[in-house]
């Protein structure tokens, strides 16, 4: 099961990476059921994978969901570098919602479990983020700190390499806002000539854009064509839309700056069609991700749904359908359990048998239909009377058996006095004129280890009992003093 969850979820984190957003959900989704509930360390992952493939398909509150979940595993699992992760995930997707400072806060946060458990790459990715979201508020000089601390971390450590060259390119917008052309275009021809070789394609594509716009603007015209027509050349072979468009734009514009304007609208073409799929691609991603957030929930209902049947199914085997008490069977059940309890813990147990008096002459003169009323209104004033423990059962007829767990034999008798009272003072000439409705009630209370068929058969006897000494009377056992 292990096994086959874990290939599941590289599966659905796979398809997101090929942009396969509704499948990856899907998989990641059936790799989540696969792991155990108290199997923390795959449950984080799984949920992790999710938030992120959600976040990937534009599902943004649904990714918080998931990385809010995911957290709460890794807080349970109590591993840093865990905890990180998945606080990562969620500043992601914050500052993707438009709260670049909450996001920047989570990502100190984040910074600080990795450092204390020595994670470097992770130090090195969440510092790109925070360069980022520094960046996006406007904050230059302070994005470039956090950059160049990544910057510093890949240059020791293999593993952040390829944060390091994102960071080198995160680093050219704040250094052209602070007016430090010279410099930005040494950092970006250093972070390109590194991409080489090192399959960082889609960082060299991104190099190449930002390299051919920054020639521009210093009027370098031939090199920024020779950089641009690489972009496009790269960005059309990896499939990167956003490049594709935005070297068209930059080459477009660049052209038309120089006249030629027959090869600015061959670039203006070429960007509004590279926009257009790209727009496509957007909104095929959001309606992609709206199905399957439809698919979910119809799922999430579906289940639901399947549980209330399967419980309304139990439920109708154990209740009696005229009266909705416990029926025979679930009190043949309940007994068995309660009174190894009972016997288990030294507790005591109590046993009511209730019989309706002369419920014949009440069904005779009144109908049939009037005695189901007397037997509905009889069983719901029972249930009344007792604890949600106790359980009130029809064992046939008018008959009716009610079992007091835990409890005393003066407390139970206690409450079958106020049960025939209240069935004696009911309101039944509001059901039909003249209606008069008593009861009859023996009480047992558990005696050593007799067992449980003794235990109803003393209540039976004393029943009896009362209806032989005039009826409408609670004759509880009499034990002999001890
Ligand atoms: P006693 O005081 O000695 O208990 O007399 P009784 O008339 O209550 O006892 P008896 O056993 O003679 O009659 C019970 C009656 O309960 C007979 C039966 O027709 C009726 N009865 C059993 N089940 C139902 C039911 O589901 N609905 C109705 N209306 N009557 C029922
Ligand atoms: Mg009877
Ligand atoms: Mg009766």
């Amino acid at each position: 099961m292990r096994g086959l969850a874990r290939a599941r979820r590289v599966r659905g984190v796979a398809l997101a990476f090929c942009g396969r957003h509704a499948d990856a959900l899907a998989e990641l989704e059936a790799a989540l059921e696969l792991v155990a509930e108290d199997d923390l360390l795959p449950r984080c992952k799984a949920l992790r994978a999710l938030a992120i493939a959600a976040e990937e398909a534009g599902a943004l509150d649904t990714a918080l969901d998931w990385g809010v979940r995911a957290a709460e595993v890794a807080r349970a699992l109590g591993d840093p570098v865990q905890l990180g992760n998945t606080l990562l995930s969620i500043a992601v997707v914050r500052s993707r919602s438009g709260e670049p400072e909450a996001g920047l806060q989570q990502y100190h946060e984040v910074l600080a479990l990795y450092e204390q458990a020595g994670e470097q790459a992770g130090c090195a990715n969440v510092l790109n983020n925070m360069g980022i979201n520094c960046k996006n508020l406007g904050r230059h000089a302070q994005a470039l700190e956090y950059l160049d601390r990544a910057i510093a971390i890949g240059e020791t450590e293999a593993a952040a390499a390829g944060a390091c060259i994102i960071a080198a390119l995160n680093r050219v917008e704040p250094l052209v806002a602070l007016g430090r052309r010279d410099e930005a275009l040494a950092t970006l021809r250093q972070a390109i000539e590194r991409t080489v070789g090192t399959g960082y394609r889609s960082a060299e594509c991104h190099g190449h854009v930002l390299l051919g716009e920054l020639l521009a603007a210093a009027g370098d015209d031939a090199a920024a064509l020779a950089a641009l027509e690489r972009a496009v050349d790269l960005a059309t072979r990896l499939g990167g839309r956003n490049h594709v468009a935005r070297a068209h734009k930059a080459l477009w514009a660049l052209h038309k700056a120089a006249g030629r304007f027959e090869a600015a609208l061959v670039h203006h073409e070429a960007f509004h069609e590279a926009e257009r799929s790209q727009f496509n691609a957007e909104s095929d991603r959001k309606l992609r991700s709206l199905q399957v957030r439809f698919d979910l929930a119809r799922a999430q209902h579906d289940a639901a749904m399947a549980r209330m049947e399967s419980a309304r199914l139990t439920a109708q085997t154990r209740t009696d359908a005229l009266t909705g008490v416990a029926n025979r069977r679930h009190l043949e059940e309940r007994l068995r359990d309660e009174y190894a309890r009972a016997l288990r813990n030294g507790h005591p147990l109590a046993v009511a048998m209730i019989d309706i008096d002369d419920f014949k002459r009440i069904n005779d003169r009144y109908g049939h239909a009037t005695g189901d009323v007397v037997l509905r209104e009889v069983a719901s004033l029972l249930r009344r009377h007792c604890r949600d423990i106790d359980l009130v059962a029809r064992y046939g007829g008018e008959e009716f058996c009610v079992v007091f767990v835990e409890a005393a034999a003066d407390d139970a008798l206690r409450v079958c006095e106020a049960m025939r009272a209240a069935v004696e003072a009911h309101g039944w000439p509001a059901i039909a004129p003249g209606l008069q409705v008593t009861l009859s009630l023996g009480l047992a209370e558990r005696d050593g280890a007799d067992g449980r068929q003794a235990l109803v058969a003393a209540a039976d006897a004393r029943l009896y009992e009362a209806k032989r000494h005039g009826k409408n009377r609670v004759v509880p056992e009499v034990r002999p003093a001890a």
